[in-house]
């Protein structure tokens, strides 16, 4: 029997530390869906109880000075003997990246957060609900100082504050980097709203609002979900407020939508965008499970795939030649008066409005842009709190052209700055443009997708994601892997061509920008 070498034995103890914190997680997160899905009332205080301990256990091992001393014997033991993005290299670079800026938050202010976000959070309900921001301010000024403490104990040498939060969701980001693309797909998008606004063409979205019963939006979500290639032995889709994708352990993703028997697009689309997470979570190597490279690697990049079938596929005139004849089979009374082209148009309508989770494809990206602007500045203190609803109320009318009537349809409406999640939004505009630029090189690489989407072969497309971007986990940072499969780095220029593509026969446009 040869020894097993020193570097071997090393990095193996790490990495089955690394998956006995996962599994840990993994049992928040399991405890944490069913909170949102099946926890009767009563049972909600102790839920919290439950909560905290196991993420108090699970961060108590993610700190403790047993695993520093195991990253850093990998550390030694691996040395310079591998190269760079090797899978042990990037598993031990991300453990200490993670692990440095875990232990480097102070105890006190992880715990003053918690609080001050749940009280924040309280406010916020009723404030929104009063239409009132004064009501939410205190609440706001106080999880803004304590982020911009965070930020300093957890901000590189040379990062900005802003930046320092950035990286919670999307590592190895810049701001200067996401405005650079932001500005440029911004200068484009909002005079296409205008081109579009103008349009005598507008679509018959009202066939979406008739009548589609519960059962049968169920039924008909489920089979698009398994024929995209969502895998109904390893997943399951439930109801929640709020639809989510969570990926509770290897072969057990859970995804939840909710249905309104007034809106189509709801459910559906809703069901398609969390089967997009889905897939990502499935495609992650199972043996990886626990390291770095058996993760996700930003949300950014979670959010392209869940944009790509969303909207990339899902929205595409191709998927519905194959599948509107099954949704009219399905609603017989809402479509059956319906051709294909009135119900492409339908959902594919394009309208500035207030609220960003109902914002269309084109829109929603502005809507981004407005919140990553005024966190920067609420960050660096060049927007005192006080005057966020003023700030945001002349934003939306410069990019959106449309004029907010109150606090509850602006500044109120997200959860996420009471929730301490500032530095969240600009992934989701990442997120469309990684997609778009990685849809535009599948297309280039596999040839004739609309083809195989017609066909209802989505398989070569998933494969693709799989080998391109799920198996790789966190071995590259997002900006590499998409220079690794494009070539290029991030454009604005890819998503631009998309819409305007997509948007020229449906409203009349230019075709040439
Ligand atoms: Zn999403």
């Amino acid at each position: 029997m040869t020894e097993t070498p020193a570097s071997t034995k090393a990095y193996t103890t790490l990495t089955a530390e690394l998956q006995q914190i996962a599994i840990l997680g993994s049992c928040g997160n399991l405890v944490s869906w069913d909170e949102q899905t099946c926890l009767p009332p009563s049972g909600t205080e102790f839920r919290a109880e439950q909560l905290s301990l196991l993420a108090g256990l699970r961060h108590e091992r993610a700190t403790s000075k047993k695993l520093g001393d195991m990253i850093a014997a990998a550390e030694e033991a691996l040395g310079s003997t591998l190269s760079e993005d090797s899978i042990p290299a990037a598993n031990v670079r991300e453990a200490r990246r993670d692990y440095d800026k875990a232990t480097r938050l102070p105890q006190r202010l992880v715990e003053e957060l918690t609080r001050a976000t749940s009280h924040a959070h309280l406010a916020w309900v009723n404030a929104r609900k009063a239409s009132d921001f004064g009501q939410f301010l205190p609440s706001l000024k106080k999880v803004i100082k304590l982020k911009q403490e965070e930020a300093q104990a957890l901000r590189a040498s040379g990062q900005t504050l802003y930046d320092a939060l950035l990286d919670n969701y999307e590592p190895y980001a810049s701001s200067t980097q996401i405005e650079t693309v932001f500005a440029a797909l911004r200068e484009q998008l909002v005079p296409l709203v205008k081109e579009v606004a103008a349009s005598p063409n507008k679509a018959p979205a009202s066939i979406l609002g008739r009548f589609y019963p519960v059962d049968q939006q169920k039924r008909f979500c489920e089979m698009a979900a398994a024929a995209v290639g969502f895998d109904m032995q390893a997943g399951r889709i439930d109801v929640s407020a709020h639809p989510f994708c969570s990926g509770v352990a290897p072969g057990d993703c859970r995804l939840t939508t909710r249905y309104d028997e007034r809106h189509f697009n709801s459910a559906f689309f809703g069901v398609l965008h969390e089967t997009g997470h889905g897939l990502y979570e499935q495609g992650l190597i199972r043996e990886a499970y626990g390291t770095p490279c058996g993760e996700t690697v930003s949300l950014g990049i979670h959010e392209s795939q869940s944009r790509m079938w969303e909207n990339f596929v899902g929205r595409s005139f191709s998927f519905w030649t194959h599948f509107y004849p099954q949704a009219q089979q399905q609603f017989p009374h809402p479509l059956g008066d319906v051709n294909i082209s009135q119900f492409y148009a339908a959902i594919n309508d394009i309208r500035p409005t207030l609220i960003r989770v109902e914002a269309d494809e084109v829109t929603y990206n502005l809507h981004i842009m407005l919140r990553f602007e005024l966190e920067q500045a609420m960050m660096s203190g060049d927007l005192p709190a006080e005057e966020i609803p003023l700030a945001w109320n002349k934003k939306v009318k410069e990019y959106l052209g449309i004029k907010v009537p109150s606090d509850a349809q602006g500044c109120l409406q997200d959860v996420h700055w009471s929730a301490g999640l500032i530095g969240y939004f600009p992934t989701y505009a990442l997120g469309n443009m990684y997609a778009a630029q990685l849809f535009q090189q599948a297309a280039s690489d596999l040839g004739d997708l609309d083809r195989q989407f017609e066909k209802g072969d989505f398989k070569p497309l998933l494969e693709w994601l799989r080998s391109n971007i799920h198996h790789h986990g966190r071995r590259y940072s997002a900006s590499q892997l998409i220079e690794r499969i494009t070539k290029k780095p991030l454009s604005h220029q890819p998503l631009l061509d998309h819409l305007r593509n997509k948007l020229a026969p449906l409203y009349d446009l230019k075709t040439v920008s």
